[in-house]
């Protein structure tokens, strides 16, 4: 009995000491990699996959990860973002856990010198350069769900590049509330011809996908899915040609467009916070990029 008792602990000390790099083992990550080269050659399409169970609540970003730890190699550099901020509970863990798997990694909160970017709700207000990963984690990968609820019936509607329903949608928006009210998540179409959901990222960011130098991931844990926007590719965000899309309004009473009340900047998406005396203040959601306006060290 002592026996058995030693001997289960030494499984336990010796298994919490030897983490595979990356955490899941290589057939999981070799399928997501293949996964994630299928993403790639076909713009917008969503891959299933056999998503895996992390040590994190499903919601709390396991698809993101999972694509981060299959690509991460012990000479890559990650920033991981949770509404723009580095310092959120999110990212702060979810860090901790890379530090944690993946020795070798160096993690950064500078946009710019990143060679992998996870992250939830926002895209950084630097622009991204060729050869960076955005990592995006995704809740709902599907922008039909809105008008179909049978997956069957919403995989034939994507094949056929049927988007009818959603244009109804959209319209019928139009009509009620004179604007399209779809605030994140907005569908966009990717090198004409898959609508995706982009993830939770405000309308600011999706003209960010359109062209872009970088390549953009999406990882929905829970939904089992996978899809890509690469370089150079085309992301129009579904809008009439009499209404364009338009991006979050930062203008004032005054028509002035409001500006960061820490670093000034009169560019970058802005949360509303209020001040000890309750009034309104707006400052940039990206930290890293307001802390380079002010020319502070990101520390
Ligand atoms: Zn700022």
């Amino acid at each position: 009995m002592q026996l058995l008792t030693r001997h289960s602990q030494f499984s336990l000390l010796h298994s919490q000491s030897s983490y595979q790099f990356g955490f899941l083992d290589e057939y999981a990550k070799k399928e997501i990699r293949r996964s994630l080269l299928k993403a790639v050659a076909i713009p917008g399409y969503q891959v299933p996959y056999a998503s895996r169970e992390m040590p994190i609540a499903r919601g709390f970003g396991t698809g993101g990860l999972q694509i981060t730890l299959s690509l991460l190699g012990s000479d890559d550099i990650l920033k991981v973002i949770d509404q723009g901020s580095d310092d959120s509970v999110n990212a702060v863990n979810i860090r901790k856990f890379i530090a944690e798997t993946c020795p070798g990694v160096t993690l950064t909160k500078q946009t710019s010198e990143a060679t992998i970017v996870q992250t939830r709700h926002r895209i950084p207000e630097i622009p991204l350069k060729l050869g960076q990963i955005l990592v995006l984690q995704v809740p709902y990968p599907d922008p039909l769900i809105v008008v179909e609820p049978s997956e069957e019936k919403r995989k034939m509607m994507h094949g056929e590049g049927d988007y009818a329903r959603l244009w109804v949608k959209l319209y019928e928006d139009m009509v009620k509330f004179k604007e399209i009210t779809i605030s994140h998540r907005y569908p966009t179409r990717i090198n004409g011809f898959y609508v995706i959901d982009p993830s939770p990222i405000p309308r600011f960011d999706v003209p960010k996908l359109h062209q872009a130098e970088a390549l953009y991931l999406f990882g929905a844990g829970r939904e089992k899915k996978i899809y890509a926007v690469p370089p150079y590719t085309n992301a129009e965000p579904l809008s009439f040609s009499d209404i364009p899309f338009r991006v979050e309004d930062f203008t004032d009473e005054n028509g002035q467009r409001r500006a960061c009340d820490r670093c000034g900047s009169t560019t970058s998406f802005l949360d509303e916070l209020m001040n000890e005396i309750d009034k309104k203040i707006y400052q940039c959601s990206d930290t890293d990029f307001c802390n380079s306006q002010l020319g502070g060290q990101n520390e």
